[in-house]
C-alpha cells in the first residue's frame, strides 16, 4: 500500500499514485473541490476542478468519509505540506453523516467521543510515540539479557495496601484484581535472575488526580543479587533508552505536539539527579511548601518538587511508615527503607516506584504484622526467605504517564486509547 508519506517527496513530481485515507477537511469552491486527505502518516491536498469527471463524486464527499483516490501528484507552495494530487479517479468506501466533533469541544464531551477523537491527526500522533515506548521497553530488556515473563491477573490479596484493591467474585469466593507482579516476580527471580513483564495493573483509585487511572499499563523488572544502586542504574539506562528512541523516531510527532525536545535531549545526555527523602522535602519547602518530615509526597507535592527541574531525579530512601511491607530498611538506619521513586521533571513526579526487597524471614514476618496484615496470607511469599534467600531489588513503571511526560500531556487518560478512571468505563 503507498502511503502518504512516501509521495511527499520533489522526485514524485508528475507520477500518478494510488492513495487511500479520510477526508480531514472538505472545502468547497465554485469551481474545485479541496480535500485533505488523511493516513496513518500524513496529509495530501487533494483536488478535482469543475468539468473534470471524478468532480461529481468528489463534491458528494464529506468530512471524514473514507476513500481510496487515484491521481497526479505536484509540488505547489499554496497547499498545505507543500504538495497536491489532481484526483484522476475515486472510490468512496464510507460517505460519512455530519461529523459530531469540531475544533473547540470540552474535554469530557471528547472522551465520550474517544473512539471517533481517536483519528485525529493530534491522538495518532500520541499513539505513535505510545507504541514506540512499547516497543523500547521491550527492545532494551531483551537487549539487557532479562527474561520476558508473566504473573496472573487474578489474585487472592494486597500488594500496594487494600484501600485501592478491585474486587472480583471468583466461583463464590473473594478474589482481586492484580495491584503489580511484585510478589510472583520475588518468586520467578529465584530462578531466572533478571526478569520483567509488560501488563496491566488496576487500582481502585478513588483519589481523582491527573494522574491516576483504575486501569494503567505496567512495566515491572526484578533482578536478583542487586541493591537499591544497581536498580536505580537500570531504571536510568531505560528512561534514556526510551526516550532517545522517541526521539530518533518520532520527530515528526513531537513537532505535530510541539514538544519542546530540550528537557527530553538532557533526560539522555544527563546523569539523573539522586537525593534522599529529607532533601527532597527540603527541596519542597524551598519553593514554597511546608512539608513536615515524614509527610508522604503525592502527587501536588511532586509538581512542586520537579517543576523547576531540567532532568528526572531519583527520590531515594523513605521513612518506613511511608512504604510497604516489602522494602529493606536500611540496615545503617532501620527507620528508613532502600527504595527510590523516580520523579520526572517538568512537573510530572514520580513514574517508577522501586527498591530492594526484605530479604530476610524474621524482617519479613515483623514488617507484615506491623502493617496489620495476616501472615497467613503471605506464606508462600515468606518460603522464598526460608529456602535460600537472596539479595534482590525491583521496579514499576508507570507506562502511561511515562507516555504522558514525554507527550508533556495534562492529564494521564490522554496517553491512553481508551482511558478507564473511576469515572469512565465507556467507550
Ligand atoms: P502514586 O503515589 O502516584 O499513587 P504509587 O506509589 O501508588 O503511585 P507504585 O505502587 O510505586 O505507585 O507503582 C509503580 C508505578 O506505577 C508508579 O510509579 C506509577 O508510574 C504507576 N502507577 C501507580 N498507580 C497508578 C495509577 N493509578 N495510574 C497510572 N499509573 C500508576
Ligand atoms: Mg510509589
Amino acid at each position: 500500500m503507498v502511503l502518504i508519506k512516501d509521495i511527499l517527496s520533489p522526485e514524485n513530481e508528475g507520477k500518478t499514485v494510488s492513495i487511500k485515507g479520510f477526508a480531514n477537511s472538505v472545502r468547497k469552491g465554485k469551481n474545485n473541490v479541496f480535500i485533505m486527505l488523511r493516513d496513518p502518516t500524513g496529509l495530501i491536498q487533494c483536488v478535482s476542478h469543475t468539468g473534470e469527471s471524478p468532480f461529481e463524486l468528489t463534491d458528494t464527499i464529506t468530512r471524514e468519509s473514507s476513500m481510496g483516490v487515484e491521481g497526479t501528484i505536484k509540488q505547489d507552495q499554496r497547499a498545505e505540506g507543500g504538495y497536491e494530487l489532481h484526483i484522476g479517479s475515486i472510490k468512496i468506501f464510507g460517505l460519512a453523516e455530519p461529523f459530531p466533533l469540531k475544533k473547540g469541544h470540552n474535554k469530557v464531551y471528547l472522551f465520550d467521543n474517544r473512539h471517533l477523537w481517536f483519528r485525529s491527526v493530534r491522538v495518532t500522533s500520541i499513539m505513535k510515540i505510545r507504541s514506540t515506548v512499547f516497543e523500547s521497553i521491550h527492545s532494551f530488556f531483551k537487549e539487557n539479557g532479562f527474561y520476558e515473563i508473566q504473573s496472573p491477573s487474578f489474585v487472592g490479596g494486597s500488594v500496594e495496601g487494600g484501600s485501592t484493591l478491585f474486587n472480583v467474585d471468583y466461583f463464590g469466593k473473594k478474589a482481586y484484581l492484580t495491584q503489580s507482579w511484585q510478589l510472583y516476580a520475588e518468586a520467578m527471580v529465584d530462578s531466572l535472575w533478571k526478569i520483567y513483564t509488560v501488563a496491566p495493573s488496576f487500582r481502585a483509585e478513588k483519589s481523582r488526580t491527573w494522574r491516576h487511572l483504575t486501569e494503567f499499563w505496567h512495566a515491572e523488572a526484578e533482578v536478583a543479587f542487586a541493591d537499591n544502586n544497581d536498580i536505580m542504574d537500570i531504571e536510568e539506562k531505560l528512561i534514556k533508552y526510551v526516550v532517545k528512541t522517541v526521539l530518533e523516531k518520532n520527530q515528526r510527532e513531537l513537532e505535530i505536539l510541539k514538544r519542546d525536545v530540550k528537557i527530553l535531549e538532557n533526560v539522555v545526555n544527563k546523569p539523573f539527579l539522586r537525593m534522599r527523602y529529607e532533601e527532597i522535602i527540603d527541596l519542597a519547602n524551598k519553593n514554597g511548601l511546608k512539608l513536615e518530615y515524614g509527610a508522604d509526597l503525592g502527587a501536588d507535592e511532586e509538581r512542586v518538587i520537579t517543576s523547576k527541574l531540567e532532568t528526572p531525579v531519583f527520590s531515594m530512601n523513605y521513612p518506613i511508615k511511608l512504604k510497604p511491607f516489602y522494602h529493606k530498611p536500611d540496615p545503617s538506619d532501620p527507620s528508613h527503607v532502600l527504595c527510590n521513586d523516580l520523579l520526572a521533571p517538568e512537573g510530572y513526579g514520580e513514574i517508577v516506584g522501586a527498591g530492594q526487597r526484605v530479604d530476610d524471614k524474621e524482617t519479613l514476618i515483623k514488617r507484615i504484622e506491623e502493617e496489620g496484615l495476616d501472615v497467613k496470607d503471605y506464606e508462600w511469599y515468606i518460603d522464598l526467605r526460608r529456602y535460600g534467600a537472596i539479595p534482590h531489588s525491583g521496579f514499576g513503571l508507570g507506562v502511561d504517564r511515562l507516555v504522558m511526560w514525554i507527550c508533556k500531556l495534562p492529564h494521564i487518560a490522554y496517553a491512553v486509547p481508551f482511558p478507564r478512571t473511576m469515572r469512565r468505563l465507556k467507550p
